[in-house]
Protein backbone atom coordinates (compact mmCIF):
# COMPACT_ATOMS: atom_id res chain seq x y z
CA UNK A 1 0.00 0.00 0.00
CA UNK A 2 1.35 3.00 -1.07
CA UNK A 3 2.02 5.89 2.26
CA UNK A 4 0.35 8.91 2.24
CA UNK A 5 2.40 11.88 0.48
CA UNK A 6 -0.37 14.51 1.41
CA UNK A 7 2.16 17.06 3.12
CA UNK A 8 4.52 17.37 0.14
CA UNK A 9 1.71 18.51 -1.95
CA UNK A 10 2.12 16.59 -5.02
CA UNK A 11 0.25 17.53 -8.01
CA UNK A 12 -1.23 14.44 -8.07
CA UNK A 13 -5.26 13.60 -9.06
CA UNK A 14 -7.19 10.75 -7.10
CA UNK A 15 -6.28 7.45 -8.02
CA UNK A 16 -2.63 8.55 -9.55
CA UNK A 17 0.06 5.82 -9.12
CA UNK A 18 2.79 6.25 -6.43
CA UNK A 19 5.10 8.49 -7.04
CA UNK A 20 8.82 7.39 -7.89
CA UNK A 21 12.26 8.45 -7.45
CA UNK A 22 15.19 9.01 -9.72
CA UNK A 23 18.82 8.99 -8.82
CA UNK A 24 20.81 11.03 -10.79
CA UNK A 25 24.56 10.53 -10.99
CA UNK A 26 27.06 12.14 -13.08
CA UNK A 27 29.59 10.43 -13.51
CA UNK A 28 33.46 11.76 -15.23
CA UNK A 29 36.07 9.01 -15.57
CA UNK A 30 34.00 6.87 -12.59
CA UNK A 31 34.79 3.45 -14.61
CA UNK A 32 36.70 1.38 -11.90
CA UNK A 33 33.72 1.60 -8.99
CA UNK A 34 30.72 1.79 -10.86
CA UNK A 35 29.64 -1.50 -10.70
CA UNK A 36 29.55 -1.57 -7.52
CA UNK A 37 28.01 1.53 -6.80
CA UNK A 38 25.27 -0.15 -8.98
CA UNK A 39 25.01 -2.80 -7.23
CA UNK A 40 24.38 -1.21 -4.37
CA UNK A 41 21.72 1.02 -5.71
CA UNK A 42 20.08 -2.13 -7.40
CA UNK A 43 19.61 -3.25 -3.66
CA UNK A 44 18.60 0.02 -2.56
CA UNK A 45 16.02 -0.07 -4.93
CA UNK A 46 14.88 -3.29 -4.01
CA UNK A 47 14.49 -1.63 0.16
CA UNK A 48 12.85 1.41 -0.93
CA UNK A 49 10.37 -0.68 -3.05
CA UNK A 50 9.42 -2.96 -0.28
CA UNK A 51 9.32 0.32 2.38
CA UNK A 52 7.96 2.97 0.90
CA UNK A 53 6.11 1.18 -2.54
CA UNK A 54 8.14 3.18 -4.60
CA UNK A 55 9.40 2.37 -7.71
CA UNK A 56 13.21 4.30 -8.74
CA UNK A 57 15.09 4.08 -11.67
CA UNK A 58 19.00 5.49 -11.58
CA UNK A 59 20.17 8.06 -14.31
CA UNK A 60 23.78 7.70 -15.19
CA UNK A 61 24.77 11.03 -16.28
CA UNK A 62 28.36 10.27 -18.47
CA UNK A 63 30.30 13.57 -18.80
CA UNK A 64 32.28 13.67 -21.54
CA UNK A 65 34.60 10.43 -19.60
CA UNK A 66 37.48 9.23 -21.43
CA UNK A 67 37.76 5.62 -19.93
CA UNK A 68 35.25 2.81 -20.26
CA UNK A 69 32.60 4.12 -17.64
CA UNK A 70 30.14 4.86 -20.82
CA UNK A 71 30.72 1.11 -22.13
CA UNK A 72 30.67 -0.24 -18.45
CA UNK A 73 27.18 1.62 -17.74
CA UNK A 74 25.68 0.90 -21.00
CA UNK A 75 25.78 -2.99 -19.67
CA UNK A 76 24.55 -2.36 -16.18
CA UNK A 77 21.42 -4.38 -15.33
CA UNK A 78 18.11 -3.51 -14.58
CA UNK A 79 17.54 -5.20 -12.07
CA UNK A 80 14.90 -3.66 -9.53
CA UNK A 81 15.45 -0.49 -11.17
CA UNK A 82 14.81 1.46 -14.22
CA UNK A 83 18.00 1.92 -15.71
CA UNK A 84 18.77 5.35 -18.20
CA UNK A 85 22.24 6.14 -19.83
CA UNK A 86 22.33 9.87 -20.92
CA UNK A 87 25.89 10.45 -22.80
CA UNK A 88 26.70 14.07 -23.26
CA UNK A 89 28.65 14.97 -26.42
CA UNK A 90 31.48 16.36 -24.24
CA UNK A 91 32.86 16.81 -20.63
CA UNK A 92 30.57 19.97 -19.78
CA UNK A 93 31.39 19.96 -15.86
CA UNK A 94 29.21 18.55 -13.10
CA UNK A 95 26.89 21.08 -13.05
CA UNK A 96 25.59 20.54 -16.58
CA UNK A 97 25.87 16.93 -15.82
CA UNK A 98 23.18 17.39 -13.04
CA UNK A 99 21.21 19.11 -15.30
CA UNK A 100 21.24 16.80 -17.65
CA UNK A 101 20.29 14.22 -15.02
CA UNK A 102 17.61 16.34 -13.60
CA UNK A 103 16.22 16.95 -17.44
CA UNK A 104 15.88 12.80 -18.14
CA UNK A 105 14.24 11.73 -14.43
CA UNK A 106 11.04 10.90 -14.57
CA UNK A 107 8.13 13.71 -12.47
CA UNK A 108 8.68 11.83 -9.16
CA UNK A 109 11.36 12.84 -6.84
CA UNK A 110 15.12 13.51 -7.58
CA UNK A 111 18.14 12.03 -5.60
CA UNK A 112 21.15 13.71 -6.32
CA UNK A 113 24.46 11.51 -5.89
CA UNK A 114 28.04 11.61 -6.64
CA UNK A 115 29.07 8.23 -8.84
CA UNK A 116 32.14 8.00 -6.74
CA UNK A 117 31.11 6.38 -3.54
CA UNK A 118 31.38 9.43 -1.59
CA UNK A 119 27.59 9.71 -1.38
CA UNK A 120 26.70 6.68 0.96
CA UNK A 121 23.90 4.53 -0.38
CA UNK A 122 22.64 3.87 3.22
CA UNK A 123 21.77 7.27 3.89
CA UNK A 124 19.23 7.47 0.78
CA UNK A 125 16.63 5.36 2.53
CA UNK A 126 16.81 7.98 5.77
CA UNK A 127 16.88 10.98 3.30
CA UNK A 128 13.25 9.50 1.20
CA UNK A 129 11.66 8.77 4.89
CA UNK A 130 11.88 12.54 5.55
CA UNK A 131 10.50 12.99 1.95
CA UNK A 132 7.58 10.55 2.82
CA UNK A 133 7.15 10.49 6.09
CA UNK A 134 7.64 13.92 7.24
CA UNK A 135 6.98 15.90 4.23
CA UNK A 136 10.07 17.78 3.54
CA UNK A 137 11.10 19.01 -0.07
CA UNK A 138 14.64 19.70 -0.25
CA UNK A 139 16.43 17.52 2.06
CA UNK A 140 20.27 18.15 1.47
CA UNK A 141 23.10 16.78 3.38
CA UNK A 142 25.67 18.89 5.10
CA UNK A 143 29.48 17.62 6.37
CA UNK A 144 28.71 17.13 9.52
CA UNK A 145 32.53 19.14 10.04
CA UNK A 146 35.37 20.12 8.30
CA UNK A 147 38.00 19.01 10.68
CA UNK A 148 40.50 17.30 8.09
CA UNK A 149 40.18 20.54 5.81
CA UNK A 150 42.74 23.34 6.41
CA UNK A 151 42.19 26.26 8.57
CA UNK A 152 43.30 28.38 5.05
CA UNK A 153 40.39 26.49 3.02
CA UNK A 154 37.92 26.35 6.00
CA UNK A 155 38.44 30.33 6.40
CA UNK A 156 38.15 30.73 2.04
CA UNK A 157 34.99 28.59 1.80
CA UNK A 158 33.59 30.60 5.38
CA UNK A 159 34.52 34.12 2.98
CA UNK A 160 32.60 32.54 0.18
CA UNK A 161 29.71 31.76 1.73
CA UNK A 162 29.56 35.30 3.98
CA UNK A 163 29.57 36.95 0.55
CA UNK A 164 27.40 34.94 -1.24
CA UNK A 165 24.88 35.25 1.97
CA UNK A 166 24.83 38.97 2.29
CA UNK A 167 21.91 40.61 2.17
CA UNK A 168 20.20 37.83 0.77
CA UNK A 169 16.54 36.79 1.47
CA UNK A 170 17.19 33.01 1.11
CA UNK A 171 20.76 31.84 2.77
CA UNK A 172 22.86 29.25 1.13
CA UNK A 173 23.78 26.38 3.70
CA UNK A 174 27.39 26.19 4.19
CA UNK A 175 28.54 23.12 3.68
CA UNK A 176 25.58 21.63 2.12
CA UNK A 177 26.91 19.40 -0.34
CA UNK A 178 25.36 18.19 -3.72
CA UNK A 179 24.10 14.80 -2.29
CA UNK A 180 20.31 15.92 -2.16
CA UNK A 181 16.45 14.66 -2.54
CA UNK A 182 14.35 17.02 -3.48
CA UNK A 183 10.03 16.04 -3.80
CA UNK A 184 8.57 16.31 -6.80
CA UNK A 185 7.24 19.54 -6.44
CA UNK A 186 10.75 21.13 -5.40
CA UNK A 187 12.35 19.06 -9.00
CA UNK A 188 9.50 20.81 -11.05
CA UNK A 189 10.38 24.16 -9.47
CA UNK A 190 14.00 23.78 -10.27
CA UNK A 191 13.41 22.30 -13.56
CA UNK A 192 11.96 25.70 -14.09
CA UNK A 193 15.13 27.98 -13.48
CA UNK A 194 15.78 28.97 -16.82
CA UNK A 195 19.54 30.02 -16.51
CA UNK A 196 22.68 29.07 -17.96
CA UNK A 197 24.89 29.31 -15.42
CA UNK A 198 24.11 27.10 -12.76
CA UNK A 199 24.83 27.09 -9.03
CA UNK A 200 22.93 23.83 -8.16
CA UNK A 201 23.68 24.52 -4.72
CA UNK A 202 22.25 28.15 -4.72
CA UNK A 203 19.43 26.62 -7.12
CA UNK A 204 17.59 24.31 -4.92
CA UNK A 205 17.98 27.32 -1.80
CA UNK A 206 16.64 29.26 -3.80
CA UNK A 207 13.17 27.82 -5.03
CA UNK A 208 12.23 27.21 -0.86
CA UNK A 209 9.64 25.10 0.26
CA UNK A 210 10.33 22.91 3.55
CA UNK A 211 14.00 22.23 3.49
CA UNK A 212 15.58 20.04 5.89
CA UNK A 213 19.65 20.03 6.53
CA UNK A 214 20.83 16.15 7.16
CA UNK A 215 24.76 16.02 8.83
CA UNK A 216 26.94 13.21 7.54
CA UNK A 217 30.28 12.21 7.20
CA UNK A 218 31.59 11.96 3.27
CA UNK A 219 33.14 9.11 2.93
CA UNK A 220 36.90 9.09 1.31
CA UNK A 221 37.10 8.79 -1.76
CA UNK A 222 37.15 5.00 -2.89
CA UNK A 223 39.65 5.44 -5.94
CA UNK A 224 40.34 7.53 -8.41
CA UNK A 225 41.05 11.51 -7.83
CA UNK A 226 38.91 14.43 -7.48
CA UNK A 227 38.30 16.65 -10.63
CA UNK A 228 37.90 19.50 -8.57
CA UNK A 229 41.56 21.18 -7.80
CA UNK A 230 41.90 23.96 -5.99
CA UNK A 231 42.13 26.21 -9.30
CA UNK A 232 38.65 24.81 -10.09
CA UNK A 233 36.77 25.35 -6.81
CA UNK A 234 38.04 29.45 -6.94
CA UNK A 235 35.98 29.09 -10.56
CA UNK A 236 33.08 27.85 -9.11
CA UNK A 237 33.10 30.01 -6.09
CA UNK A 238 33.31 32.93 -8.82
CA UNK A 239 30.47 31.49 -10.73
CA UNK A 240 28.39 30.88 -7.95
CA UNK A 241 29.01 34.35 -6.15
CA UNK A 242 28.57 36.67 -9.46
CA UNK A 243 25.43 34.31 -10.83
CA UNK A 244 24.07 34.22 -7.44
CA UNK A 245 24.65 37.59 -5.93
CA UNK A 246 25.58 41.21 -6.36
CA UNK A 247 27.35 41.81 -3.84
CA UNK A 248 30.39 42.02 -5.05
CA UNK A 249 29.00 45.14 -7.18
CA UNK A 250 28.23 46.28 -3.92
CA UNK A 251 31.43 45.87 -2.03
CA UNK A 252 32.67 47.74 -4.76
CA UNK A 253 30.72 50.59 -3.86
CA UNK A 254 31.53 50.52 -0.32
CA UNK A 255 34.97 50.55 -1.10
CA UNK A 256 34.64 53.52 -3.17
CA UNK A 257 33.02 55.32 -0.44
CA UNK A 258 35.36 54.09 1.85
CA UNK A 259 38.07 54.96 -0.41
CA UNK A 260 36.99 58.97 -0.64
CA UNK A 261 36.44 58.81 3.19
CA UNK A 262 40.03 58.26 3.52
CA UNK A 263 41.02 60.74 1.19
CA UNK A 264 38.85 63.39 2.67
CA UNK A 265 39.93 63.19 5.90
CA UNK A 266 43.31 62.85 4.71
CA UNK A 267 42.48 66.19 3.02
CA UNK A 268 41.09 67.39 6.38
CA UNK A 269 44.45 66.86 7.72
CA UNK A 270 46.98 68.03 5.22
CA UNK A 271 44.86 71.34 5.56
CA UNK A 272 45.13 71.55 8.96
CA UNK A 273 49.16 71.01 8.82
CA UNK A 274 49.80 73.41 6.36
CA UNK A 275 47.17 76.55 7.54
CA UNK A 276 47.52 75.89 11.26
CA UNK A 277 50.73 74.68 11.84
CA UNK A 278 52.81 76.32 8.88
CA UNK A 279 54.13 72.92 7.83
CA UNK A 280 54.70 72.23 4.59
CA UNK A 281 53.47 68.62 3.54
CA UNK A 282 55.83 66.56 1.84
CA UNK A 283 54.07 65.60 -1.62
CA UNK A 284 55.38 63.06 -3.54
CA UNK A 285 54.79 59.86 -0.95
CA UNK A 286 51.68 60.54 -0.67
CA UNK A 287 50.62 61.42 -4.25
CA UNK A 288 51.78 57.80 -5.14
CA UNK A 289 50.38 56.02 -2.37
CA UNK A 290 47.21 57.51 -3.69
CA UNK A 291 47.72 56.65 -6.84
CA UNK A 292 48.54 53.58 -6.18
CA UNK A 293 45.36 52.81 -3.94
CA UNK A 294 43.00 54.31 -6.18
CA UNK A 295 44.21 52.28 -9.01
CA UNK A 296 44.50 48.95 -7.76
CA UNK A 297 41.28 49.34 -6.39
CA UNK A 298 39.76 50.60 -9.53
CA UNK A 299 41.62 47.94 -11.70
CA UNK A 300 39.89 45.37 -9.18
CA UNK A 301 36.17 46.77 -9.38
CA UNK A 302 36.30 46.63 -13.22
CA UNK A 303 37.17 42.75 -13.25
CA UNK A 304 34.33 42.04 -10.68
CA UNK A 305 32.39 44.37 -13.14
CA UNK A 306 33.80 42.45 -16.03
CA UNK A 307 32.82 39.32 -14.64
CA UNK A 308 29.33 40.14 -14.54
CA UNK A 309 29.07 41.47 -18.04
CA UNK A 310 30.42 37.95 -18.84
CA UNK A 311 27.63 36.61 -17.35
CA UNK A 312 25.59 38.31 -19.23
CA UNK A 313 27.21 37.52 -22.37
CA UNK A 314 26.50 34.11 -21.85
CA UNK A 315 23.06 33.91 -20.72
CA UNK A 316 22.32 36.14 -24.15
CA UNK A 317 23.88 33.82 -26.17
CA UNK A 318 21.34 31.39 -24.32
CA UNK A 319 22.95 28.41 -25.69
CA UNK A 320 22.01 25.08 -24.60
CA UNK A 321 23.79 23.65 -20.85
CA UNK A 322 24.46 20.67 -22.68
CA UNK A 323 24.05 17.95 -25.99
CA UNK A 324 23.55 14.30 -25.62
CA UNK A 325 25.13 12.52 -28.01
CA UNK A 326 23.32 9.08 -26.64
CA UNK A 327 20.58 7.97 -24.35
CA UNK A 328 19.20 4.53 -23.51
CA UNK A 329 16.89 3.32 -20.95
CA UNK A 330 16.27 -0.17 -19.86
CA UNK A 331 13.01 -0.97 -17.76
CA UNK A 332 13.66 -2.93 -14.55
CA UNK A 333 13.07 -6.39 -15.20
CA UNK A 334 10.27 -7.54 -12.81
CA UNK A 335 11.25 -8.84 -10.09
CA UNK A 336 9.09 -11.82 -7.77
CA UNK A 337 7.20 -8.93 -5.31
CA UNK A 338 5.76 -7.36 -8.99
CA UNK A 339 4.54 -10.64 -9.91
CA UNK A 340 2.88 -11.07 -6.81
CA UNK A 341 1.29 -7.90 -7.02
CA UNK A 342 -0.18 -8.31 -10.55
CA UNK A 343 -1.53 -11.90 -9.31
CA UNK A 344 -3.30 -9.85 -6.49
CA UNK A 345 -4.89 -7.64 -9.11
N1 LIG B 1 31.90 15.00 -12.28
C1 LIG B 1 31.26 15.25 -13.50
N2 LIG B 1 31.86 16.09 -14.39
C2 LIG B 1 33.04 16.72 -14.12
C3 LIG B 1 33.65 16.48 -12.88
C4 LIG B 1 33.06 15.62 -11.98
O1 LIG B 1 30.20 14.69 -13.79
O2 LIG B 1 33.52 17.46 -14.98
C5 LIG B 1 31.27 14.06 -11.32
C6 LIG B 1 32.19 12.97 -10.80
O3 LIG B 1 32.17 11.83 -11.63
C7 LIG B 1 31.58 12.66 -9.45
C8 LIG B 1 31.02 14.02 -9.01
O4 LIG B 1 30.89 14.79 -10.19
O5 LIG B 1 30.51 11.74 -9.55
C9 LIG B 1 31.90 14.70 -7.99
O6 LIG B 1 33.21 14.80 -8.49
P1 LIG B 1 34.49 14.67 -7.56
O7 LIG B 1 34.37 13.45 -6.71
O8 LIG B 1 35.67 14.76 -8.46
O9 LIG B 1 34.39 15.96 -6.67
P2 LIG B 1 34.52 16.10 -5.07
O10 LIG B 1 33.79 14.94 -4.46
O11 LIG B 1 35.97 16.07 -4.79
O12 LIG B 1 33.89 17.42 -4.78
MG1 LIG C 1 33.98 13.04 -4.84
Amino acid sequence: MAPNREPTGLPTEPGAHAASLSIVVPLYNEAAGLDRLHARLAELAGQLRQRFGLPSEVVYVDDGSTDATLRIARDLPATNLDVQVVSLSRNFGKEAALMAGLDHAGDGAVLFMDGDGQHSPDLVEKLVGYWIDDGYDVIYTAKANRRNESALRRLAVHAFYGLVNWGARQKIPEDAGDFRLLSPRAAAALRQLPERNRFFKGLTSWIGFRQLRVDYEPAPRAYGVTSFSTKRLVGLSIEGLTSFSVAPLRFASLLGLLLALGAFLFGLSILWETWVKGETVPGYPSIIVGMMTIGGVQLLMIGVMGEYIGKILSELKARPIYFVAEHSRRRAEATADDHEQSAAE
